[in-house]
């Protein structure tokens, strides 16, 4: 089989480690199989160096900063082609422009537009292990851009796609995707598969196992995607169209985010253009913006609320005052300290009961909830951030998640 391998940064932290993904790799090769590494950056060493950076210029400059943190990954990929070579196995480190990851957009936020594999094949071909950088790419003018931090699961569905491997394994210092975090619910069980949708809820609504667009690519393409252990020889989680169970109606997962921020504009004269008035301006300054609500209005007027992530939230106060005087809204208020927990699994909106069962656990944990959003598959509540975690056990206690399947 042809698989593509992305190992994250804490699977890479240290020598030994870095190591033991080299020998990980010629296992799966003596078996057999060909193998395209994909690596993140060692251990935190992305925020070390966004921290230098901050110690340099207060405000760096984009294309330097995206200039600096590319580095992060071409330090794993030295050591693990070093490594393997060191057991005998050949192998070439490749930097992002190296691999043929072609990106656009701006600066951290680039998005993969192709991936011209030429190089990689040959690699292959010729019996070298290409060891990739995960995390970036060029743009038309050969500018480097960062895809956003976790992207390199990114790189690695891309490539996978590019060179039509049968799978992409995300290999982690945890085994699989949880129904919830264990660390946070220690009767979490270990999901066997989940479909791509609901994997794609989890990861926006705040599970850190698999980049988002990591998820959507390798849906669009039909790639399935192994999430496994880099420490352990367990079975793993498959990420594919459909569970192998029938697992309609049924809740799969819950996910939580600690990091919400939320604004409601009071009192705007309801009329058109309001919201476009309200989110243009923040959409072009680079905000995305989660979650709104827009009350019914009254003697023609109506609050609208949306709500952002924290360290956004400084930018969008920044807005405000304009915005609110444009739409005739005499204030706004802002609080910065909240949270959302979601359920998710396929086919829970249409079904009976699953939004009272929430409401209800939410309500006997003495947690107050402050808005409320559902798309198909998921039901999200916003609440303090202080009380996700009870609120996480309390849902995966409701709706006997330790005992399913
Ligand atoms: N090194 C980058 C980050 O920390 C990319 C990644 O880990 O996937 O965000
Ligand atoms: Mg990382």
């Amino acid at each position: 089989m042809l698989v593509v391998q992305k190992y994250g940064g804490t699977s890479v932290a240290d020598a030994d480690r870095i190591r033991h993904v080299a020998g990980r790799v010629l296992k799966r090769i003596k078996q057999g199989d060909q193998v395209i590494v994909v690596v993140s950056a060692m251990g935190n060493s992305t925020d070390d160096l966004i921290d230098l950076a901050l110690q340099v210029a207060p405000d760096p400059d984009p294309r330097e900063l995206d200039m600096l943190l590319s580095t992060g990954e071409q330090v794993s990929v030295a050591l693990v082609a070093m490594a393997l070579k060191t057991m005998g196995q050949e192998a070439v480190g490749l930097t992002g422009q190296q691999a043929g990851i072609i990106a656009q957009g701006r600066h951290y936020q680039g998005r993969i537009s192709r991936v011209e594999a030429d190089r990689v094949r040959a690699e292959l071909d010729a019996g070298r292990v290409p060891v990739v950088a995960g995390y970036w790419g060029v743009n038309e003018d050969q500018e480097i851009l960062t895809l956003g931090r976790g992207a390199s699961d990114t790189t690695a569905v891309a490539l996978a796609v590019a060179l039509g491997a049968d799978r992409c394994e995300n290999c982690k210092d945890v085994e699989g995707v949880y129904t919830a975090d264990p660390r946070i619910v220690p009767t979490a069980r270990k999901l066997k598969d989940i479909t791509y949708e609901e994997m794609l809820e989890l990861a926006t609504q705040g599970s850190t196992v698999m980049h988002n667009r990591a998820v959507e690519l390798a849906s669009v393409y039909n790639l399935p995607i192994l999430v496994t252990s880099s420490m352990v020889d367990a079975p793993g989680t498959m990420i594919r169209q459909e569970s192998e169970l029938e697992e309609r109606n049924r809740v799969r997962g819950i996910a939580h985010d600690t990091d919400v921020a939320k604004v409601t504009v009071r009192r705007v004269p309801d009329k058109p253009g309001i919201a476009t008035n309200i989110f243009e301006p923040l959409a072009e300054a680079g905000i995305s913006v989660d979650t709104i609500v827009q009350n019914s209005s009254e003697g023609n007027l109506t609050d609208l609320t949306f709500t952002l992530s924290r360290g956004d939230l400084r930018k969008a106060e920044a807005l405000m005052p304009v915005i609110c005087e444009k739409v005739g809204a005499p204030e706004y208020t802002t609080d910065g300290n909240l949270g959302k927990v979601s359920i998710v699994g396929v086919g829970i909106q249409t079904a009976h009961g699953y939004a009272a069962k929430m409401f209800r656990a939410l309500f006997d944990a003495g947690i107050n909830i402050e808005l409320i959003s559902t798309s198909e598959i998921r039901l999200t509540c916003i609440i303090d951030s202080a009380r996700v975690p009870d609120a996480v056990r309390a849902l995966h206690a409701a709706f006997e998640l330790e005992t399913a399947d």
